[in-house]
């Protein structure tokens, strides 16, 4: 038999997956197994490797779940198999979590276990409401407090009249309908009704509610705003503070969300801009990129780079490619030292800058046309030029330079394939109050994965990061609502966020 595993008793954070720890985040992706809670961020789950375990032990409304000594059992079982185990729960796993049970459990049975604290919800839901918990003037003790939905079980066990005199802050994580209730209880035992009182829902979440009221009323606001799980009710002065430090509700892209259909090896630059201005992100990949720097052909073309006098580059993975094709073969920038670089789009000179090269021409507009133009003005009769891009890609520039009297070769480093658009993909893309294109073929094959245009819903806005790409959208029977200046991820969020203002 092999050696039991450790059970790893981890906190997942409230919901944004941004507050799960450098721990949590290291422990999820070597997991063999996970056991995990409800409300745990997929962004957290993606990261499991591929073949580890996931299972799901939330209850369910109608279900029966596998119960606390179910999960306790289970926990064993998988250690005492040698798996190297995560017990994944919201928040932190000993704040209501019952972390603390299983960590008997595993003690009992002799298993080796290591907690990782999580930022609870209690703290976190709070602040991204703009409400700090402990303040100097306002409240020099918090207390968090569970409420129950069963009033007769856990609440009884409360003592109200303590609660009530508490010398701070009330965090009281709780069903919903148990509110009214312990809003009265409160009040009954003496804390004042007029004192601020705050219900969180989905904090750190997108589409995070708060609704604000005194004690005496909160609940009736509460119960207005068809208040759902998961939410948290604070009690206290330090409340009122809101009304100064709502810090979320001003960032500009609040509540909007945002489609990347970008390849998802390259989309965590647009995506971290984006969810850093407020906007809640999707990425449903519309391609993926295929490198084709193994085939023949290319070793050949690069064996003899030297003798070309003109390179062309026409994307930001074509430039890294033809860097990792030079690598491949014990190469490295320097091989291109004789020849003039001519980059399409400032990203594109990025990547190039990236490898230690500086771009010589980078036209104006980042379009083909606009590059041939340039490089015929400046004269390519006789020179030998090599353009390197993507199977598929449009023939203006090789033709152009050819007319002009270049000799031009066409160096084929990647392909770009079609992704299948999953369900929650398809249910988020539903929900879109922005769609961008950073490329013609984002925008064919994101049409195709959908279906036809008719599956973008109507108030979503077309972002398009330049005039091809467009133009490739009209084609297709999209209108265009935003298009960049700039024909980068900066230009993009620029163009979207002038739009976002426009429209409040
Ligand atoms: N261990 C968790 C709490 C589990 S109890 C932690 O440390 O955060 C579950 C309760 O936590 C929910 O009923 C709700 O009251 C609260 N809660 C969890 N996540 C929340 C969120 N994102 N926003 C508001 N309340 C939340």
């Amino acid at each position: 038999m092999s050696e039991p595993g450790t059970v790893h008793l981890v906190g997942a954070g409230p919901g944004d997956p941004g507050l799960a720890t450098a721990r949590a985040v290291d422990l999820v992706s070597r997991a063999d197994a996970i056991v995990h809670d409800r409300l745990i961020p997929q962004a957290l789950l993606a990261l499991a490797r591929d073949g580890a375990e996931l299972i799901d032990a939330g209850k369910r409304p109608g279900e029966p779940g596998l119960g606390q000594e179910g999960i306790n059992q289970l926990l064993i079982e998988l250690a005492r198999a040698g798996k190297r185990v995560v017990r994944l729960k919201g928040g932190d796993p000993f704040v209501f979590g019952r972390g603390g049970e299983e960590a008997e459990a595993l003690a009992d049975a002799g298993i080796a276990f290591e907690v990782v604290p999580g930022v609870t919800a209690g703290v976190a839901a709070p602040a991204y409401a703009g409400i700090p918990v402990t303040h100097r003037d306002e409240a020099s003790a918090v207390a968090f407090v569970t409420a129950h939905e069963d009033p007769s079980k856990r609440e009884s066990a409360l003592d109200w009249e303590a609660l009530a005199s508490f010398p701070g802050t009330l965090v009281f994580y709780m069903g919903v309908r148990t509110l009214s209730a312990v809003a009265k209880r409160l009040v009954e035992h003496g804390r004042s009704g007029d004192e601020p009182a705050a219900v969180i829902e989905r904090g750190t979440l997108p589409g995070q509610r708060v609704v604000t009221a005194p004690l005496s009323e909160i609940a009736a606001h509460a119960a207005e705003a068809e208040i759902r799980p998961p939410a948290l009710t604070v009690v206290g002065a330090v409340t009122a503070l809101r009304e100064r430090l709502a810090w979320l509700e001003r960032a500009p892209l609040r509540g909007r969300t945002v489609v990347i259909t970008r390849a998802r090896a390259q989309a965590s630059a647009l995506a971290a801009q984006l969810a850093e201005l407020g906007a809640h992100v999707v990425e449903a990949p519309a391609i993926r990129i295929v490198p084709t720097i193994d085939r023949p052909e290319v070793r050949e073309a690069v064996e003899r780079i030297e003798a070309f006098e003109l390179i062309c580059l026409t994307s930001p993975n074509g430039a890294e490619l033809l860097l990792d094709a030079l690598r491949a073969q014990g190469r490295d920038a320097r091989a291109l030292a004789g020849a003039t670089l001519a980059a399409i789009g400032p990203g594109t000179a990025a990547a190039l800058a990236r490898g230690g090269l500086r771009a010589d021409v980078v036209p104006e507009r980042s379009i083909a046309e606009s590059l041939a133009a340039e490089l015929v003005s400046r004269g390519v009769r006789g020179k030998r030029v090599l353009i390197a891009r993507a199977a598929g890609a449009r023939d203006v520039l090789p033709e152009e330079l050819r007319n002009a009297g270049a000799e031009v070769e066409v160096l084929t480093l990647y392909e770009t394939v079609r992704e299948e658009l999953g369900d929650d993909a398809r249910a988020a893309v539903a929900a879109a109050d922005y769609v961008t294109f950073t490329s013609s073929s984002t925008v064919r094959n994101f049409l195709e994965a959908l279906g036809d245009s008719r599956g973008l819903p109507p108030r979503a806005r077309v972002v398009s990061i330049g005039p091809v790409t467009s133009s490739t959208a009209r084609e297709l029977g999209l209108e265009v609502d935003v298009e960049a200046d700039r024909h980068d991820v900066e230009g993009l969020v620029e163009a979207l966020l002038r739009d976002a203002g426009a429209g409040q």
